[in-house]
C-alpha cells in the first residue's frame, strides 16, 4: 500500500486529495491510431494539425451583391457601374474588364482580380445592366481575405484535445482527411453481490435486478473506449479473485461495484490487495465512502460501492478524472454554480456529500436549485430525476432553504 496520509478524523481520504492520488498515479496512454474525420468526433487529438492552406483559400464575397474596383468610382458621387458577368459561388468570373464595369456576385464567389470592394445588392439600383451605388457607398467592403480565417502552416488544433463537431469542421474546411488520436482503452466492468440477478431472470427472495451494470454501460459509453461486460460475480474470494485476475490480463482498466465495504461478504479490497496494490481505500464523501483504488498487474483498478447512487456520484467524481487522464484528453472540471436553494439540506459534519438536485432556471435566466427527493443511496428514482449534484463542504452542517450553494450539473463541464 502506498503511503498516503489520511487527514481525516475518521481516517477517510478527502475528495480532493483521492482525486490527486489518481491523477498522480496514471500515465496517459502513449499509443495513437490514425482515423478519417467522420470518424473522430469526442476522440483525443495525439498530435496537433497545421494547415495545409489558407482558409479561405481565395478572397471571396461576404454577401450577395456587386465586386467594383474602388478607384473606378471617385468617393461621393453617384457611380453607374456596367454589369459585365457574374461571379457565383464555385464559379468565378474571369474575364477581363475595363473601369466603370463591375461583376453580380454571390456569398463565398472569388472575387474577380480587378476589384477591391463589393457593395450589397440590397444598397444598389438595378436599371438594364448598369446598377448606380449610393452617393454614401464604402470602398474595400464585404471581401474575406485569402486566410482570414486560418493562414497555411497555422496550428489549426493543439494537441491533446477532445475533438468537438467544431473542430471537425475547421479540419474539414483545411482538407485534413486524417488525423492521429490516442488509442481507445479496454475497460471491463462486472458487479460483484450473491443477491444480484441479471435483467430476464426471476428474482427469488432476497435477489434484485442487477442495476449498477446498466448505469455503468451508460457512464462508460464513450468512442474512447472498448467496454466489456463481465457479468456478476457472487461474493467468493476464490471466484472474485480469478475475475481480477483474467480481467486483469485482457483490460486497461476494470472497474466492479459492491463488496468493497467491511461486511463478512466484502472481498474486493482484500482481494486487490492480494492480486496487485491498493492506492487507497475509503474516502470523505457521502454517499461512496468505500471505493478502492489500485492495480492489478498493469491494469487500474477501481471497486466502487454496492449502492447505485454511490456507483453514480464515485464514478463522475473518480473514475471518469482517472479514465480521462489515461485516455491522454486534458482534465475537465464540472461546471460549478453558486445558486439560491428552495429546499432545506440536513448533513452531519465529515464527509462532502453530492446530494441530488433539480436545477430550474426562471424566465428571466435565474438559476434555482431544489432537492429532487430523498437522499438515501439507494435511491434511483430520485437520481433518475435529478440533473444536478448539490455540493456540500466535508464540514458544513447543512443549509437552510433560500441559502447560496454550489451545484454541478450533470454533463456539464469545463
Ligand atoms: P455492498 O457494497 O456489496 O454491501 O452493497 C451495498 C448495497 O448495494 C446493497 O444493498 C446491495 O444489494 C446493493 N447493490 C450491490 N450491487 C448492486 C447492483 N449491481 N445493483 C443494484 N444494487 C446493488
Ligand atoms: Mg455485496
Amino acid at each position: 500500500m502506498t503511503d498516503i496520509c489520511y487527514p481525516n478524523r475518521h481516517n477517510l481520504l478527502s475528495v480532493e486529495q483521492a482525486l490527486l492520488e489518481i491523477r498522480k498515479a496514471i500515465e496517459a496512454v502513449t499509443e495513437q491510431e490514425l482515423i478519417a474525420l467522420p470518424q473522430a468526433l469526442d476522440r483525443i487529438l495525439a498530435d496537433s494539425v497545421v494547415s495545409p492552406m489558407d482558409i479561405p483559400p481565395q478572397r471571396t464575397a461576404a454577401m450577395d451583391g456587386y465586386a467594383f474596383a474602388a478607384g473606378d468610382t471617385a468617393a461621393g458621387q453617384q457611380a453607374k457601374l456596367q454589369v459585365i458577368g457574374t461571379s457565383w459561388a464555385g464559379k468565378p468570373f474571369l474575364e477581363l474588364h475595363v473601369p466603370g464595369q463591375c461583376v453580380r456576385i454571390f456569398t463565398g464567389a472569388v472575387v474577380p482580380s480587378f476589384a477591391d470592394s463589393v457593395i450589397a445588392q440590397e444598397q444598389v439600383e438595378m436599371n438594364g445592366d448598369t446598377v448606380s451605388l449610393p452617393l454614401d457607398w464604402q470602398p474595400y467592403k464585404n471581401i474575406r481575405a485569402a486566410g482570414s480565417d486560418v493562414k497555411q502552416h497555422e496550428e489549426l488544433i493543439t494537441a491533446p484535445k477532445k475533438l468537438t463537431a467544431r473542430d471537425l469542421s475547421l479540419l474539414a474546411a483545411a482538407g485534413v482527411e486524417k488525423i492521429s488520436v490516442k488509442r481507445k482503452l479496454k475497460i471491463g466492468f462486472f458487479s460483484t453481490g450473491d443477491e444480484l440477478v441479471p435483467l430476464g431472470e426471476p428474482l427469488a427472495a432476497g435477489q434484485i435486478h442487477d442495476s449498477n451494470r446498466y448505469l455503468l454501460a451508460g457512464l462508460l459509453s464513450d468512442p474512447n473506449h472498448t467496454v466489456s461486460n463481465l457479468g456478476i460475480v457472487v461474493d467468493d474470494q476464490f471466484k472474485l479473485e480469478q475475475t481480477f485476475k483474467s480481467a486483469a490480463q485482457q483490460h486497461d482498466v476494470i472497474i466492479s461495484t459492491g463488496g468493497a465495504s467491511v461486511g463478512d461478504a466484502d472481498f474486493v479490497k482484500q482481494t486487490l490487495e492480494k492480486c496487485g496494490q491498493v492506492n487507497f481505500w475509503k474516502l470523505a464523501i457521502k454517499p461512496g465512502k468505500p471505493l478502492a483504488f489500485g492495480k492489478i498487474g498493469d491494469c487500474w483498478f477501481f471497486g466502487l460501492p454496492g449502492n447505485p447512487v454511490a456507483v453514480l456520484v464515485t464514478y463522475e467524481k473518480f473514475v471518469k478524472p482517472g479514465l480521462e487522464q489515461l485516455a491522454g484528453a486534458p482534465a475537465t472540471q464540472a461546471l460549478r454554480l453558486r445558486v439560491r436553494c428552495d429546499s432545506a439540506l440536513k448533513k452531519s459534519p465529515g464527509r462532502q456529500e453530492y446530494q441530488r438536485g433539480i436545477l430550474c432556471q426562471s424566465a428571466n435566466g435565474e438559476l434555482v436549485v431544489r432537492l429532487a427527493g430523498q437522499q438515501d443511496s439507494h435511491q434511483l428514482k430520485v437520481a433518475s430525476q435529478s440533473n444536478c449534484f448539490i455540493v456540500l463542504d466535508a464540514d458544513s452542517i447543512g443549509i437552510d432553504a433560500g441559502e447560496t450553494v454550489t451545484v454541478e450539473p450533470f454533463s456539464a463541464v469545463l
